[in-house]
This record gives C-alpha cells, structure tokens and sequence, in this order.
C-alpha cells in the first residue's frame, strides 16, 4: 500500500508538553508523516538540531518571531550562518505582528528585512508571519525582493486578494485550524479560491486547535482536521489534498521526492 503521508507545514514541538516521540507516533496514526518545527528565537537552536537528528520526518527553520525581534537583535551574517546547515530548510518564522506588538514596528521590519536578505543568501525560503500588518508586510517582501526564494504565508488569515499578491511573490497559502472555526466565513471562501497547488496545511500547535478540538492544546495530528475540512469546503478527495499538499512542502524546500 503506498499511502501519501499529510505534512504539517508548521508546528512548535518544543512548545507541547507532550515527549516529541509520543507526538510524532499520535501523528503517524492520524495518517500525518512529515514536519515543520519552527524557530521562534536563536536560542531554540541546540534543541531543534537535536530533534532533527532523532526524528527524520521533522525538518526544522531558523528565525527569530516578530514578536520577539526587539528583544533579540540579530544581523543577517548570523541568520545566514545558522540557516547554512542542511537540517535547516527554511528562514522563519519572520513577518509583522501589529496586534501584539505595535509599538516594535521599527524593529519587526529590520529583523524581517534581515531574514529575507539571508534567506536570499542560502538559497531557503521564507516562513512569514502577518498579523494586521498585510501592508507593510507585503511591501517588504516585493521592496526586498523575497521572490528569489519565495516562502510560506503560515496561518493565513486574510483575504483572496493578498493570497494573490502573495502567490504572485512564489508564496504558498498556508491554512490553520482558524479555517475550521464556524466564524472564519471569509477565510473558508478564500481557502475555496486558493488552488491546490498552491497550498498548505499546519497546525501551530500548541496554538489554534482546529474543531472539534478548539480550545485544547493542538498537536501535529490535528492537521487531519484542517486537511479534512479543507477538502469539504473544496469538494476534493482527502488523497488529492494530501498528495498535493506534501508535494507541494517538498518541492518548495527542494527536498528529494516522496514516494507518492
Ligand atoms: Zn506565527
Ligand atoms: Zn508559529
């Protein structure tokens, strides 16, 4: 039986109480094989090495959080530099909050702009945040041309429009457990419109637990929900969705072929 795996484009495995094997196993049994474990600081780094080298499925990212930018000042020759390392396969997460922190604009974009300019360096691409600063958020990325690597737009709130204008930059539309909410209305209408192959799925976990599991802690597993969903709202097979969507991780991050 050759059974094609679903891929959680973005999750915090540092951040979930649960041993990442017990996890990772959850996860295999819901029919989900692959991983993105993202850096959210520098000082993740150690940890998300390690968990590269214990579990092959996981690959891991290199950034700093917007929300953590002003805190921990960095520089484009030390990004460059960490993200150099084959277990490292994209530069993020970076982006913009203006809902958490609006009074670290300044900061946000340099640390944003630096992450672009050492994804351009190593060849990787970006995995970008964008909370209520689609804007600026976008403007950055066409002023720092972000298109030479392209990226993941991850947790993907806004509207069909800004999907375009990101897919236009080499972007995929990356959907979380926020499109399972029954008030996500306008982002369910988007995730319609957003083609296949430009798609992904994540959860963020230990964030936004999709239905039927809102308000509990989200685990990789859980991205069948949002993968299920998804094909619903889409009148797809899951098979497709799944097919397409791993493919879709792989060939961004120029990892060798799955077995689909
Ligand atoms: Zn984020
Ligand atoms: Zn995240």
């Amino acid at each position: 039986m050759n059974t094609v795996l679903l891929t959680d484009s973005h999750c915090h495995l540092q951040m979930l109480a649960i041993d990442t094997a017990t996890v990772l196993a959850q996860a295999q049994a819901a029919g989900v094989g692959y991983f993105l474990n993202v850096s959210v600081e520098l000082d993740e780094y150690p940890a998300l090495k390690q968990t590269c080298a214990e579990f092959a499925p996981v690959f891991a990212s290199v950034g700093i959080h917007p929300n953590r930018a002003a805190n921990q000042p960095t520089s484009v020759e030390v990004l460059s530099e960490l993200a150099s390392a084959p277990h490292i396969i994209a530069l993020g997460e970076t982006g913009l909050d203006y809902f958490r922190n609006p009074a670290d604009r300044v900061e946000q974009q340099q640390c944003f702009r630096q992450h672009i300019a050492a994804a351009k360096q190593v060849n990787k691409p970006l995995i970008v945040h964008c909370r209520e600063a689609t804007r600026d958020t976008l403007q950055i990325l066409r002023a720092e041309k972000a298109d030479a690597v392209g990226g993941i737009m991850h947790c993907f709130v806004e509207d069909w429009e800004t999907a375009q204008q990101a897919m236009d930059l080499g972007f995929y539309i990356s959907f979380s457990g926020i499109v399972t909410f029954k008030s996500a209305t306008a982002l369910q209408q988007t995730a319609k419109q957003v083609p296949l192959s430009k798609m992904l799925v994540e959860t963020d976990s230990p964030y936004l637990a999709p239905m039927p599991h809102r308000g509990q802690k989200n685990q990789p597993a859980y991205v069948r929900h949002v993968a299920e969903f998804i094909a619903e709202l889409k009148q797809v097979d899951l098979t497709e969705l799944t097919a397409q969507t791993t493919q879709n991780f792989f060939r961004l991050h120029g990892l060798p072929d799955v077995s689909l």
